[in-house]
């Protein structure tokens, strides 16, 4: 049987959950996602001032606090019940191959964060990590072998980004093993969906080339360019699968201090993804292959055989469905930007 989000575990809902990186795509996502579930006492911390923020959810204590120092984790870890740590420098790959420094400064945030949850005795601590943390030379083909959990050791993680990562869920798994703080550690698998970045430099895949469609409709222009040579593979995971997961990893007692893919498993190229770009925006596009541009690993997918056995689900929103959602909300802002007004998620 499958378990439902919030599992009657010890949270009330009028308890303090505290989710890092609100700010952002996920964090916002996920902020929005309890409040739904009735949650009356969430507060919401990102660096960024709160003008910036993706979302802004009504009845919310939001602050801008910058957690990679231990005195502002610890003011955003009091009185908490749970923490769910989505803060990092991050973006795409353009963004993760050039900016290596600043993802492996993220350690900072995660170190300082997981000490103050255990000195303020919350009950759980939840650490979103990623499918970057797997060894690189098992992704060297497109047409890759998925993903399973022990495939990050030996460890070959991405430089700065992926390493990062892996060395944050150590701090997990020694937090749960030596001091018995309970722990969730989830490693997603390319996130997509309304509400995320879009522009800016730090987009990914399908929102940079949502916008490349919908800039070509708009410009009468159809010339796109592709970075790589358009067969490289991913799997892309709807942002509602992706907050849905996060609740469940975090509150199932199968999964304390034990990394889990969360990630869909429909194997999608990025030509294919041009392709249904252009079957939403109604055009054809003249591709160009950017072979220097930033690509990542040739292949990535994610083995859902842990995630089933263990939940009885798994990320299932099938990938045309959830672009068309981007697609309509990226040409929403694209459409709102021209007009003047204020997109934070396009100004990354
Ligand atoms: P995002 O960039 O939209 O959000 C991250 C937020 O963290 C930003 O708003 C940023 O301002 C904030 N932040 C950065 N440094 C901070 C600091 N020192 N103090 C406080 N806030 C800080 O990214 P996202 O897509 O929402 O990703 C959330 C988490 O999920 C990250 O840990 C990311 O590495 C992980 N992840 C995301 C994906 C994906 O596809 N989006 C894939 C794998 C892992």
């Amino acid at each position: 049987m499958s378990e439902q989000p919030i599992a009657a575990t010890s949270i009330q809902k009028d308890d303090l959950i505290v989710i890092a990186g609100a700010g952002g795509f996920i964090g916002g996502a996920l902020t929005r996602y309890f409040q739904e579930q009735g949650f009356t006492r969430i507060r919401a911390i990102d660096k960024k001032p709160l003008y910036k923020w993706y979302q802004r959810v009504a009845g919310v204590e939001s602050l801008c606090l910058d957690l990679s120092y231990r005195d502002n984790c610890q003011r955003a870890a009091e009185g908490a019940k749970e923490i769910y740590n989505l803060a990092a420098d991050m973006g795409g790959m353009g963004f993760i191959e050039k900016f290596r420094v600043e993802c492996l400064r993220s350690i900072l945030i995660n170190t300082n964060l997981i000490e103050a949850a255990y000195q303020a005795g919350v009950d759980r601590y939840f650490f979103a990590s990623s499918a970057c943390a797997y060894n690189t030379d098992l992704q060297k083909d497109p047409n890759v072998r998925a993903l399973k959990e022990s495939d990050a050791f030996p460890a070959m993680a991405e430089r700065g980004y992926g390493w990062e990562k892996l060395m944050s869920e150590m701090f997990c798994q020694e937090y749960t093993a030596e001091r018995g703080m309970k722990t969730a550690i989830a490693r997603f698998h390319n996130v997509y969906g309304p509400r995320g970045t879009w522009d800016g430099g730090r987009e990914k895949a399908p929102a940079a080339l949502s916008r490349k469609g919908i800039e070509a409709v708009d410009s009468g222009n159809h010339q796109i360019s592709i970075w790589g040579d358009g067969h490289q593979t991913r799997s892309f995971m709807y942002i509602d699968d992706c907050v849905k997961g996060i609740d469940m990893i975090m509150h199932s007692e199968k999964l304390n201090a034990t990394p889990v893919n969360l990630g869909s498993n429909e194997l999608i190229s990025i030509n294919q993804l041009v392709s249904y770009v252009e079957e939403i925006a109604g055009i054809k596009l003249e591709r160009s292959y950017d072979l220097d541009a930033p690509k990542g690993v040739a292949g990535r997918n994610s083995d859902n055989t842990f995630i089933k056995a263990t939940l009885g689900w798994e990320p299932n929103t099938p990938f045309k469905e959830g672009l068309a959602k981007t697609y309509a909300w990226i040409s929403q802002q694209y459409q709102d930007r021209k007009a003047g007004k204020p997109t934070p998620a396009g100004d990354a």
